[in-house]
């Protein structure tokens, strides 16, 4: 097998991997770096974020407000060390992109706009319209054009972490064109891959977010952080999970039921203020709507619909001029999707598996407990999201920790050159193996990839959605497990080498059920409540036994869980208080 050397390679173009990329060829122009994706970069999923990006900078707003809004946010479960640096740093990180040529959407004199977001007290999210992540996107992408030193392999696949003398130095990929294995060698490997949305049913990722590197991550012995708290976001357009984005309600739209009433008063979340000046209800943190939905659904005051039941969000009073310049692609999306124009009607929502607030456990400069790897973006875990997400914070985090991950891996591979040949070369033929005998040349096999993968949605949804127990968690526990054993009689219907999605599919499932399990069994381990893990047989929050993050290790059978104690430095745990 060939092996192509690289000094640095990322792997991931959204927008955590092309920020590492170059952050890395910024520290050293001489390294040589390799960005391997699964699909052209612009395709990331990161290319569909709609709202904005939060970062300090009106004179209203201050340091701390950002850095309490998002501990609060995260129900204490968030490293504060790791909120204060990330706060800090992400209005440079926003400027920069200012001039390297983001259009953010602006104020009549001229100055960055910011708008409202869910959980934020502040306004400071920027934002360009409401296609934020695929401008930045399109930013970062022609500035890292301008670097000589990157390599691009798109339409790769990355299928396996290569470890040697107890460090990373490489990956194996299946050249997607060819369908051959490739073999890259490198001094430091940095995972950008993104969330992992689609083990359940119904989300609003991109099918390509699959988990992959939390699963390559964990199969080198890497320990998974916090992967029980996963984000429903409260407004997803039903059947397709389409995102009608939190801007929607910054901008002033609010929820109501089938009563037309704005059922979020009943639920601790402030009093209904009048429009124009929305600051609590509508603009609480997605967790507390998600599950304020549920409720609502089991009062019987949901709307029936052919996708389920859903509530609606009314922007009728922004009027169809204001709709049109701040929330432009909303109203495209509701008059596709749903056939509904919100300028006369309201939108149909419901909440929707939207992201990973757990990934690979992570220092602040993106070092993973594995020499030479790194991580940054969905796929990490540092942590500053905690058990529960604000709105607006995962664009900048994406900066401020790709870049920083981007610098540590540059480090990282000057100080490690050579990476051991003859020892990788092994390890590809091995994998090479294990792809021909476990997939493409594979006989006697029944079991059909979609088959597996919609049983595995559909427990994760029943048994491990916004509300869990332990007789639900434990059920899907034990789905996974057979479906394990299933997957090993898998059969695949192309064997051809030149474009095998089925291939693909087969892999990233295969991933899927690894996050699926780490998931499940973080959850099950995890006897409190606390921002999106939210477990009806222990519904309090439990500081005493659970201010620690769960680290899930990979076995030949269960994950084993161990815990980590949350970093708190200068805000001591409190109530979580909204609209008051
Ligand atoms: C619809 C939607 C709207 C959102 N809106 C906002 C918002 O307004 N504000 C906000 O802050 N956040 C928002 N988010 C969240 C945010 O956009 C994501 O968390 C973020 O974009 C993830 O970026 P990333 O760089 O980590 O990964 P991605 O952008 O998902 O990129 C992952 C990359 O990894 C590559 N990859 C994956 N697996 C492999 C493999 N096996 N081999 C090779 N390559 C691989 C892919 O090809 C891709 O290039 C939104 C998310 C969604 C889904």
């Amino acid at each position: 097998m060939e092996t192509i050397q690289h000094d640095i390679v990322i792997i991931g173009g959204g927008l955590a991997g092309l920020r590492a990329a170059i952050a890395a060829a910024e520290t050293d122009p001489t390294l040589d770096i390799a960005v391997v994706s699964k699909v052209y970069p612009m395709r990331s999923h990161t290319v569909s974020a709609e709202g904005g990006a939060g970062a300090v900078i009106k004179p209203n707003d201050s340091l701390a407000e950002h850095i309490k809004d998002t501990i609060t946010g995260s129900d204490w479960l968030a490293d504060q060390d790791a909120v204060e640096l990330f706060v800090n740093e992400a209005p440079d990180e926003m400027i920069r992109m200012e001039h390297w040529g983001c259009p953010w959407s602006r104020e009549p004199d001229g100055s960055v706009a910011v708008r409202p977001f869910g959980g934020m007290t502040i306004e400071r999210t920027w934002f360009a319209a409401d296609k934020t992540g695929f401008h930045m996107l399109h930013t970062l992408f022609q500035t890292s054009l301008k670097y000589p030193t990157l390599t691009w392999y798109d339409e790769w696949f990355a299928t396996r972490l290569l470890v040697e003398n107890g460090r990373c130095q490489g990956v194996t990929a299946i050249e997607m064109r060819s369908g051959r294995l490739r073999l890259i060698a490198a001094g430091a490997v940095v995972l950008c891959t993104g969330g992992a949305g689609r083990v359940f049913p119904f989300t609003t990722n991109a099918a390509i977010c699959t988990g992959d590197g939390m699963a390559l991550a964990s199969r080198v012995g890497v320990p998974l952080k916090d992967m029980e708290f996963v984000q429903y976001h409260p407004t997803g357009l039903p059947g397709t999970g389409i995102l009608i984005t939190e801007a929607a309600r910054g901008e002033g739209g609010i929820l109501v039921n089938k009563d037309g009433y704005r059922y979020l008063q009943d639920y601790g979340l402030g009093p209904p203020d009048p429009w124009p000046r929305l600051r609590a209800m509508e603009l609480g943190p997605r967790d507390k709507l998600s599950q304020a939905f549920v409720k609502e659904q089991q009062k019987g005051r949901t709307i029936p619909g052919p996708h389920g039941d859903v509530v609606h969000l009314d922007i009728r009073h922004l009027g169809e001029k204001e709709i049109d310049e701040r929330l432009p692609f909303v109203r495209e999306l509701a008059r596709n999707y749903v056939g509904i124009d919100p300028v006369h009607h309201p939108i149909p929502v419901r909440p929707v598996v939207h992201y990973m607030m757990g990934g690979v456990h992570t220092d602040v400069h993106g070092a993973t407990p594995l020499p030479g790897l790194f991580a940054a973006g969905e796929v990490a875990c540092v942590s500053i999201n905690g058990a529960n997400r604000l709105g607006s914070n995962s664009l900048p985090e994406l900066l401020v920790f790709g870049a920083r991950a981007g610098k540590a891996a540059a480090t990282f591979a000057l100080d490690h050159p050579q990476p051991d040949d003859a020892a990788l070369a092994a390890q590809g033929r091995d994998e090479e193996r294990r792809i021909a005998g476990g997939f493409l040349r594979k006989e006697g096999g029944t079991e059909r990839i979609a088959t597996l993968r919609n049983e595995m949605t559909r427990a994760m949804e029943t048994g491990c959605g916004i509300y869990r127990d332990d007789g639900s968690l434990r059920s899907t526990v034990e789905t996974l497990a057979r479906l394990r054993e299933r997957f090993a009689r898998i059969r695949l219907a192309d064997h051809s080498l030149t474009f095998n999605t089925e291939l693909i599919a087969a892999l990233e499932l295969e991933f899927m059920l690894d996050v699926a399990e780490a998931v499940t069994h973080s959850a099950l381990a995890r006897t409190e409540s606390r921002g999106s893990h939210q477990r009806t047989d222990y519904p309090r929050r439990d500081d005493a036994r659970f201010l620690t993050h769960t680290l899930a290790h990979r076995t030949a059978g269960a994950p084993r869980i161990d815990y980590l104690d949350v970093v708190i430095t200068r805000w001591p745990p409190a109530e979580r208080v909204y609209g008051r």
